[in-house]
């Protein structure tokens, strides 16, 4: 089951003096349930790509669905309430409130969406039970980065996608991260594609999609991982 398609996706930056040429061609389609990573080195295009399929930014030319609906047709608005109905995001930065406490961080999600999950539980699936009332100066990295993966999720978005989470953390916090994306996609079974340097990623991904030079060099299936344990 096709969650995300690409055709001919190509994007390019004009700032001016000089054209980027960051995207020259994607043709990718991501699948219902997987857990992918974009690899490859700084400036192949993996940000640019996986905020054109998060509505954040706009192809140059080509076509992008999300299931049936075509996101390269979709306007600002309409992109604004694809982000909301079905998207959550994680990035480098955890952007939590300084003043509120973990679960109340959650709660500024679950109090505004339709169907939420409890903000106990996303902080529970995400090794954080413990912690809930604690601020977030109090948390290391790594805790506040899950707690913006549960506030990510407690939306039940569809689909997460995650640029640079464990990017501020070292490797063992970074897989600690890493765990809490792999037990969200098998538990709730959300759609996810991580951009992550960290190494360990490769053995969790059911799927690895390698960037070079703003194109998809290659597409690794990781059997082992897609296989029912
Ligand atoms: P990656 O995520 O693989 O590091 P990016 O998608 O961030 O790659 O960047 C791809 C290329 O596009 C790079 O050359 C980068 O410098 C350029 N780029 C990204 N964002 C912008 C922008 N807002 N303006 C101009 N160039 C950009
Ligand atoms: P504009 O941005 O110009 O106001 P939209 O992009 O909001 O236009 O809407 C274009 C069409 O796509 C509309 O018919 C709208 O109902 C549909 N649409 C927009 N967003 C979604 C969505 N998340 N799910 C389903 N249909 C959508």
């Amino acid at each position: 089951e096709i969650v995300f398609k690409t055709q001919g996706v190509t994007k390019v930056y004009d700032t001016g003096e000089l054209k980027v040429h960051a995207l020259a061609g994607i043709d990718l389609e991501l699948f219902a349930g997987e857990l992918s990573v974009l690899l490859g080195p700084s400036g192949s295009g993996k940000s640019t790509l996986l905020n054109i399929l998060g509505g954040l930014d706009h192809a140059t030319e080509g076509r992008v669905w999300f299931r049936d609906l075509e996101l390269t047709a979709l306007g600002d608005r309409g992109l604004t309430r694809y982000r909301r109905d079905h998207v959550g995001f994680v990035f480098q930065f955890y952007n939590l409130v300084p003043s509120l406490t973990a679960r109340e961080n959650v709660q500024l999600v679950t109090d505004i969406a339709r169907d939420p999950m409890a903000p106990e539980e996303a902080l529970d699936m995400v090794g954080l039970g413990h912690r809930m009332d604690h601020f977030p100066a109090e948390m290391s990295g790594g805790e506040q980065q899950r707690v913006a993966i549960a506030r990510a999720i407690a939306k039940r978005p569809e689909v997460l996608l995650c640029d640079e989470p464990t990017g501020a953390l070292d490797s063992k916090t970074g897989v600690q991260v890493l765990e809490a994306l792999k037990t969200i996609n098998d538990t709730l079974g959300t759609t996810t594609a991580v951009i992550t340097h960290n190494a360990m990623i490769r053995k969790m991904a059911h799927r690895v999609i390698y960037f070079q030079d703003g194109r998809v060099a290659r597409v690794e299936v990781n059997d082992a991982q897609i296989a029912p344990s």
